[in-house]
């Protein structure tokens, strides 16, 4: 995906704000249409009731905003954000989110949230890429939305494989105990942001942390969900 500055990365028209990156048509079409659980995120019935799966066995979180199911232009754009050192890919996927949060703020009452926090990578793995690219998601979010946050409130205790060569039994395992708080969030409405969210286990960890530390909520937003 190559980028001419002034054209929309996604269909090359010429864009009212450069900065944007990507066309208000190309935008509308990010965003999911399908029907998702306000919960898990997985396609469900009614959007403003958890679903069947949700009413059984609940995530720990409370809500789930996400731009879209992983799937191509989101997914390359996404890759794109992991893999470049292009810091506006995360100002505009950054907007992306934007528009999903006041949306869901909207449309089935979602809690402004009283601190933002980023999923960390384990510190090699960010020494080796340069960047966490949820850092670069939330720092414009925070102060669009006037939010806390700090890209050091959790990290990464141990080095634990990457998520996706793993099976969903293999990842929970994997990531027992693999997190610290670094700040005190007793009381506090939590959103966790992070790029993709696959079988969920990663932010269920952090989730759980978060709430076992005092967190009064905890919301997960991503740009992809896979369904
Ligand atoms: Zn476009
Ligand atoms: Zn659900």
């Amino acid at each position: 995906m190559l980028s001419v500055p002034g054209l929309c990365w996604l269909c090359r028209m010429p864009l009212a704000l450069a900065a944007w990156g990507i066309c208000s048509v190309c935008c509308r079409a990010l965003f999911i249409t399908q029907t998702v659980c306000p919960q898990c995120g997985l396609p469900a019935a009614f959007a403003m009731l958890p679903c069947g799966r949700c009413l059984q066995k609940p995530p720990p979180w409370q809500q789930l905003v996400m731009v879209n199911a992983y799937a191509p232009p989101l997914s390359s754009l996404v890759q794109r954000l992991k893999f470049s050192r292009q810091p506006e890919v995360g100002q505009a996927l950054a907007r992306l989110l934007l528009l999903a949060v006041l949306k869901a703020h909207r449309e089935r009452g979602l809690p402004w949230p009283d601190r933002l926090i980023s999923v960390p990578l384990h510190s090699r793995r960010q020494w080796r890429r340069g960047f966490n690219q949820d850092d670069t998601l939330c720092r414009p979010l925070a102060r669009w939305l006037s939010c806390a946050w700090e890209s050091t409130a959790i990290t990464r205790v141990r080095a634990t494989p990457a998520q996706h060569q793993l099976s969903a039994r293999r990842r929970k395992h994997n990531l027992r105990h693999a997190f610290r708080l670094e700040l005190p969030v007793r009381g506090l409405h939590i959103a966790i942001v992070d790029d993709v969210v696959t079988t969920g286990s990663t932010v269920a960890e952090i989730t759980q942390l978060l709430l076992r530390s005092g967190a009064a909520t905890v919301q997960v937003w991503c740009l992809c969900r896979t369904l």
